[in-house]
């Protein structure tokens, strides 16, 4: 009988692992600081009412048995931890209307180590788009693949006049100049990440000329639908278009595939900047 039992044990711990990759997916969702108050308008001019708003700059770290993957990298570092080192990174007007309030502590590296990562444990950051608080940090992750679409590194290096070309606008030049010559997997298109379904980068442009979104199946959760800017917050599910766009038809195609995909799959929507969700989501893991 003993010797019975030890083959069951052995059996049930081969089972463990082999199960399939989506069994063993984890999701952490992390801000880099917040945003605000400011008036809501200022991000959304077709809001019909002044309202004050503080928001999360969404991260997001995925363990998935081929690698850890980064979605994103928030601010970058040099903004953390007083107004004055935004200035000296950011213009000032963006640091005004902002009002970043990023410590040290919140920055990616220190999330990764919280979870007990570091950023060389890291395979793949997936970039969501090239602006200030999405792409801050990609220095960071020399090691890693990077993974894009490649109209969005044109449009990092190069914005639409409309966008802005400052240096330090709302693309910040020595964030990108830090990674020129790192490794980059530049998309054009839908792409399954590790070939097993479990993590997909679907294109949603619009926000920006090369912006995507990231779909993860999650063995508990199920399917989520991580939309980084291609959906701020609630108000642009309701309808009400966000300011800033590349192309207002674009972003307007893109609200409504991922609503789409929603509605067809039923696909949680998770979004970049949306402060009740993350107050209920976020800081921590989703199986
Ligand atoms: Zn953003």
């Amino acid at each position: 009988m003993k010797k019975f039992g030890l083959i069951a044990s052995m059996l049930a711990t081969l089972c463990i692992t082999t199960a399939p990759a989506a069994q063993s997916q984890e999701l952490y969702w992390a801000t880099s600081g917040f945003f605000g108050p400011f008036n809501i308008q200022g991000l959304i001019p077709t809001y019909p009412e002044a309202k004050q708003i503080t928001i999360p700059v969404s991260m997001w770290v995925l363990k998935h048995p081929k690698g850890v993957v980064v979605f994103d990298t928030g601010n970058n570092v040099a903004i953390s931890d007083s107004m004055d080192n935004c200035k000296k990174y950011w213009a000032a007007g963006n640091c005004d209307f902002l009002k970043p309030n990023q410590k040290r502590s919140d920055v990616i590296d220190m999330q990764l180590k919280k979870l007990g990562l570091s950023v060389d444990d890291v395979k793949a950051v997936v970039h969501s788009h090239s602006h200030l608080d999405h792409i801050g940090n990609i220095g960071m992750f020399p090691k890693a693949i990077h993974v894009m679409q490649k109209k969005e590194l044109y449009q990092g290096w190069w914005p639409e006049k409309i966008q802005g070309r400052a240096v330090n606008g709302s693309f910040v030049l020595a964030d990108i100049a830090a990674a020129r010559d790192f490794n980059y997997l530049e998309l054009d298109g839908e792409y399954d990440l590790f070939g097993d379904g479990t993590v997909k980068l679907i294109p949603t442009p619009g926000h920006t000329i090369g912006h995507q979104s990231m779909k993860v199946k999650l063995p508990k959760t199920g399917s989520v639908i991580i939309t980084q800017d291609a959906v701020w917050m609630q108000e642009n599910m309701d309808g009400y278009v966000a300011g800033l766009n590349y192309s207002v038809k674009d972003y307007t195609d893109s609200v409504n595939k991922i609503k789409m995909m929603r509605d067809l799959e039923g696909a949680q929507v998770l979004m970049s900047h949306d402060a009740n969700q993350f107050a209920k989501l976020g800081d921590r893991w989703h199986k």
